[in-house]
């Protein structure tokens, strides 16, 4: 992370005031900019870590303060310490703190033992734009939190991000939600992000969810989730283009000249619609790119030159080869909309758990027409399949939607989330 001084504004200045507020600090409002505020909040925080209270953040103040982001501390076991007192101590609700130290063994505790303390806070913020770094530091601090969410790379994007897949269950039906197939719907990746986290909450409390048994789902279930598909495009929207891109010259002829990607661009870095780059007729997206205005690399709709010729859509086509997911789900924003069928592929079953879904989220059921129903990610699982592949558009509005959508959002998806395991059984 780069240094934070009084002036400094941006998305991270955003992530650092709201950990502060998690924290019981007052930074005042959660704005992107460092104002006086922020940095008396700063040096606060630093006289508090015994930290040189300068009121910059820069690596040794990062250093302390990454272990409020990713939600949890090493806690060395001192004289006289109980897991309960500990829990106490941190506000926190003991089956938690089991949860994040499986197999602990609470009779025979050690003097110098290191043991893993969540924070008594969510990890996934819901208010701030979600970028790449972001989103991994959300994934490690939920794999630390929670180690029964297994964490694994499927691949790498075009510029060497991670693309990170959690896995929750060991049942024998196994389901896949993916997001951010597209840069500026990066609304969907916090959406199953907090999904996972509440989902590992109500499991390790015992909990239900809205009527739902979260560990009944894990013993029949596996989730797998992919947060964030296209990582580089997802970033290129939130950050913009710095001259230091290592696709600045392309990327600017490819957006004909402009300089604004926030409000465009949707492929992944290399001008590629990843939503258009699957083996599911794939040449008629590609015949019809020319009716679009589509000549070439672009913000949207190019298809590339092959299918799966992009590192991110490879990446995803792989993972599900190498599973046997009885159901998928793509998320994209917008139109409030759920998308179940493709060509004459469509299963005999999807039209009536696209009821179901449609029913508990208040989302329209449709059937596609031209160039939208071809070589996406629910096309390619239909038609390889013949299994039930779904695309969700969230939210109402211009993309990017703006996280203050995220509340409602994620309220019309939870139920649709936690049943659709259970949908999946009886296919
Ligand atoms: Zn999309």
């Amino acid at each position: 992370m780069r240094t934070l001084r009084q002036g400094s504004n941006g998305s991270d200045v955003i992530e650092i005031q709201n950990v502060f507020q998690k924290m019981g600090y007052s930074p005042g409002p959660i704005d992107g900019v460092f104002g006086l505020r922020t940095q008396e909040t700063v040096t606060r925080f630093q006289t508090d870590n015994n930290l040189r209270a300068d009121g910059i953040i820069g690596p040794n103040t990062h250093k302390v303060l990454l272990k409020f982001l990713l939600g949890y501390e090493n806690y060395t076991l001192k004289s006289g310490d109980t897991l309960s007192l500990i829990a106490h101590k941190y506000h926190l609700n003991l089956p938690l703190l089991l949860t994040a130290n499986p197999g602990i063994d609470i009779i025979k505790l050690r003097i110098g033992q290191v043991i893993i303390v969540p924070y008594a806070y969510d990890v996934v913020d819901t208010n701030v734009n979600y970028t790449f770094e972001t989103m991994e530091r959300d994934v490690l601090g939920l794999q630390s939190r929670y180690p029964f969410i297994k964490v694994e790379i499927a691949g790498k994007s075009v510029l060497g991000k991670n693309l990170y897949t959690l896995k929750m269950g060991n049942g024998p039906v196994e389901v896949f939600y993916n997001a951010a197939h597209h840069g500026l719907e990066w609304i969907t990746s916090p959406l199953l992000l907090k999904f996972a986290e509440n989902f590992a909450k109500a499991h390790s409390e015992g909990r239900k969810m809205r009527g739902y048994d979260p560990r009944d789902i894990l013993k029949q279930n596996t989730i797998y989730i992919m947060p964030m598909v296209n990582p580089d495009g997802v970033d290129l929207v939130l950050k913009g283009l710095r001259r230091d891109h290592p696709f600045y010259d392309q990327l600017i002829v490819w957006n004909k000249g402009r300089m604004n990607f926030g409000t465009v661009w949707q492929a992944n870095i290399r001008g590629v619609d990843l939503n258009h780059n699957y083996d599911a007729s794939w040449e008629l997206s590609k015949q019809a790119e020319p009716t679009y205005g589509v000549h070439g690399p672009g913000p949207t709709r190019f298809s590339g030159t092959l299918p799966e010729s992009e590192p991110e859509s490879k990446a995803v086509a792989d993972f599900t080869r190498n599973h046997n997911f009885k159901l998928v789900i793509a998320y994209h924003s917008q139109g409030e909309e759920i998308y179940w069928t493709f060509e004459d592929k469509t299963p005999a079953e999807a039209q009536r758990i696209a009821q179901l879904f449609s029913r508990v989220s208040g989302y329209a059921m449709v059937q596609p027409t031209g160039m939208t129903s071809f070589a996406g990610y629910k096309d390619w699982f239909i038609d390889k399949f013949r299994k039930l592949g779904f695309t969700i558009e969230v939210g109402l509005g211009n993309n990017p939607l703006p996280i203050s959508q995220f509340s409602k959002i994620y309220q019309d998806q939870e139920e649709l989330l936690l049943m659709a395991p259970i949908t999946a059984r009886s296919v």
